[in-house]
């Protein structure tokens, strides 16, 4: 296709089946989408409650608001923080920010007031741009750091509602629009919005110098698990690279539309459902909240092309009492990633949906997937694929991290490509540990088999040691979930004095369905070595998400402790 490669410098290596090298043009990421935007202006860009925005009104947003930020005196290098769910407003912000060569800090917009001010003082976020809803919690954040002299923070914070980019009010749509505390509504009338800073007398961006290596574009804050979360800082290269690594292995194409549930404020939405689309002409429909049902109604009523989610999604999917009602005919591909899928959801899915589901892996300190199952090659159940055009991947051994292993050796996936990124803000040592030589050390162990395909057998850290062998939580989680009554499995060691740990699963169980823990036991028993089988289960009616949909292991660890609202 002719157009596709006018846009798409790395469409020529379509006939490969697994593209090993790209042409990455040298410009910035919002360069990239101004070139959709004038190839492709009358082009659906974003659907938003039915809405339909193309190509040139997305830009003009994008252009009207990175000139203003810049006349208000926002500068190249400036921390700007986005607390919104999916929305065009997010999308414009975005774009608008890097072409600015200011810094886009993702936030999830569940964080809590302590979260908010951990991130706000880390990434020295000088603006805010966030949904009126949480007016209330962004103001006592930006109170505080206001008493205690910290003035460069939170200088300026703009709202948005959901209604204002929208010709109807979306409070009949969508009932979170409704649900304002007291707080929030109190302080209100004080707030900054983000739509007349956009209507102001049109200010040309002046134009910037971006060193597309080593400037940062991405400031995005991971790994809560352990302490606080740090800020992972990508480059625009990173972001170039990732969303072009991910339009080439799908073969996104101008007449694509891809169904944005994920949170595009995490790694895996941003790069997937939105960069990779909207750099190859195509349309996403984005999703504020994800659940069954929305996901269901939206490829019913918006005829994706492409479908991304997380493990739990097709979980969801699969256990959802209406499924057979939907028409998912338009889906060509699916794509699951960010956490480990059991076989036997892959097997459920593909059965009920005729669709190909295609498993990758990544992590935010690549961006994000960065290997993935061929789109027109062999999808290997349980595999996580193949690494992307120009990303290696290793496995090494477990204690040093240094030597080479063979195929179906296990070790440490360690990997290396133009999206590493360039480190931790402010954490030297923790960058030092992360990155050596150049290669990213993952913390995942893995392996790969002879074709060059990887496996993900767990987190290092998430391992049970119980009486001296080594257990891996995710092997005992794949055989729960063949259980028929078993709709969700977290597999955690619990302290024993004796064996050290012991295992412990918890499960959510399919409707209208009932089972007694000691049959669960008795079925581990019959399909894993006996110290592997759980020896404690624990039924609950849901368990601890992220905002992304990976079940919380911490918290199901430390039962007493307050749901974290980590990515
Ligand atoms: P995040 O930085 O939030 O994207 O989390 C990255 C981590 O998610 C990785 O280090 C893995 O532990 C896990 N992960 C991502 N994809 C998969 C997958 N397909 N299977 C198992 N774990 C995964």
């Amino acid at each position: 296709n002719s157009t596709s490669e006018k846009i798409l410098p790395w469409t020529k290596h379509y006939d490969l089946e697994v593209p090993t090298t790209l042409n990455y043009p040298n410009v910035t990421l919002d360069e990239l989408f101004r070139r959709s935007v004038k190839d492709h202006s009358e082009a659906i860009a974003l659907i938003f409650f039915g809405r339909e925005i193309c190509y040139r009104q997305l830009g003009h947003w994008v252009n009207s608001l990175a000139g203003a930020m810049q006349k208000i005196g926002i500068q190249q290098g400036d921390r700007i923080a986005l607390l919104l769910p999916n929305c065009p407003q997010y999308v414009m912000s975005y774009y608008a920010i890097l072409s600015i060569g200011a810094v886009v800090v993702p936030v999830n917009p569940l964080s809590t007031e302590s979260e908010l001010l951990h991130i706000f003082r880390d990434g020295r976020v000088r603006v805010v741009i966030s949904l009126d809803l949480l007016t209330g919690r962004l103001e006592n954040v930006r109170d505080t750091c206001q008493s205690t002299g910290e003035h460069h923070i939170l200088e300026h914070t703009f709202y948005t509602s959901l209604n204002e980019f929208m010709p109807l009010p979306i409070k009949l749509l969508y009932p979170l629009s409704r649900k304002f505390s007291a707080e929030t509504k109190a302080r209100l009338p004080q707030c900054k919005w983000l739509k007349p800073l956009l209507q102001q007398e049109y200010q040309p961006i002046i134009p910037i110098d971006i060193d597309l290596t080593q400037d940062i574009a991405l400031l995005i804050y991971t790994g809560g698990t352990t302490g606080k979360p740090k800020g992972v800082m990508l480059s625009h290269k990173a972001l170039v690279a990732n969303a072009a690594q991910g339009a080439s292995w799908v073969q996104m194409r101008e007449d694509d539309r891809l169904l944005a549930v994920l949170p595009i404020f995490h790694g895996f939405g941003m790069s997937v459902c939105m960069n990779a689309p909207l750099i190859s002409g195509s349309s996403c429909v984005l999703i504020p909240r994800f659940n069954g049902d929305d996901i269901l109604k939206g490829i019913h009523r918006f005829h994706p092309t492409l479908f991304a989610g997380v493990p739990t999604m097709y979980i969801g999917l699969i256990n959802h009492p209406r499924l057979a009602r939907y028409n998912l005919s338009s889906l060509r591909g699916c794509f699951v990633g960010a956490a480990p899928l059991a076989p036997e959801v892959k097997r459920q899915f593909e059965e009920l949906t005729q669709s190909r589901l295609m498993e990758g892996y990544g992590l935010t300190e690549a961006v994000t997937a960065l290997c993935a199952n061929p789109y027109n090659g062999v999808n290997k159940t349980g595999s996580i694929g193949i690494p992307f055009a120009d990303v290696i991947m290793q496995v090494r051994d477990i204690e040093t991290g240094e030597k080479l292993l063979q195929p179906l050796e296990i070790g440490e996936i360690v990997l290396t490509g133009p999206e590493i990124m360039l480190g931790y803000y402010n954490q030297p040592q923790e960058t030092g540990s992360a990155i050596r030589e150049g290669w990213l050390h993952t913390g995942d162990i893995g392996y790969m088999d002879e074709e060059g395909y990887f496996y993900i057998v767990d987190r290092k850290k998430d391992m049970i040691i119980t009486g001296g062998f080594n257990v891996y939580p995710r092997e005992v989680e794949d055989v729960l979930y063949q259980h028929p009554a078993v709709k969700e499995a977290c597999v955690i060691g619990i302290p024993d004095d004796y064996k050290g740990e012991r295992v412990k699963a918890f499960i959510t169980l399919k409707t209208d369905v009932m089972v007694e823990e000691q049959e669960i036991i008795t079925f581990c028993r019959q399909h894993l070595l006996p110290y592997k089988a759980p020896q404690l289960i624990e039924i609950r009616p849901d368990l601890p998400m992220t905002a992304i949909g990976k079940i919380l292991k911490r918290t199901l660890r430390e039962p007493s402790s307050p749901a974290p609202t980590e990515t």
